[in-house]
């Protein structure tokens, strides 16, 4: 049960915990905005409900999810959308040269692909270096692996270009799906696919 007390809503507790934790990356340059737009909301709930800094975010996410069920929301599948946009809010900046990165973790400086590569065949083995052509080359059909976590798929998969945004997300969310089937924890994954289909297809931001 909540607790409801006498409060002055402060920003200490914000400010204790941005000082303990390390921010993830802000590509866009916009997230302290965004979380001082998050901050005003709470602060306002805060000044409306006076519940305490320790209470006033679940007490809040517990009030939309009272919301939602009185106005026709899926509580469950805009988490999921919000989920989204908060990982493209704090991806990584591409670390390699072929802008490439893991659909799954996000990773892009841990990327394996298997290229074909000439060798010069010798008694005791082989020398890249010997070989006549030092080229490497593979398409969009090699294997690669993310040795971050261990995702395996094609190039493609984790090929990040203008035109196909959504398609590492689709297809990572639709693998989440494959995963969780066989422990029967569909539900989550379920929504962050139907989360990510709607994105693809254009879905509101
Ligand atoms: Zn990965």
């Amino acid at each position: 049960m909540r607790t409801k007390t006498a409060h002055t809503p402060t920003t200490t507790t914000e400010r204790k915990r941005a000082m303990t934790k390390r921010l993830p990356p802000d590509p866009e340059n916009q997230n302290d905005e965004r979380a001082e737009w998050a901050a005003s909301a709470l602060r306002d709930f805060q000044r409306n409900t006076r519940t305490d800094d320790e209470d006033a975010l679940s007490d809040l996410l517990c009030d939309l999810m009272h919301w939602s069920d009185r106005n026709n929301c899926d509580f469950g599948a805009e988490l999921s959308r919000a989920r989204l946009h908060y990982e493209a809010e704090t991806a990584a900046p591409v670390e390699n040269d072929f802008d490439m990165l893991c659909p799954r973790c996000g990773a892009s400086d841990q990327i394996d692909v298997a290229a074909t590569v000439f060798v010069r065949l010798c008694r005791d083995g082989t020398d890249d270096t010997q070989a006549h052509s030092g080229d490497h080359t593979w398409d969009d059909n090699s294997p690669a692996l993310c040795c971050a976590c261990d995702y395996a798929g094609t190039v493609r998969a984790f090929c990040r270009t203008e035109s196909s945004d959504e398609k590492p997300v689709l297809l990572a969310a639709a693998e989440l799906v494959i995963e969780r089937w066989s422990n029967g924890d569909l539900a989550d994954a379920v929504r962050q696919l139907d989360a990510a289909i709607a994105e693809a297809k254009g879905g509101a931001k």
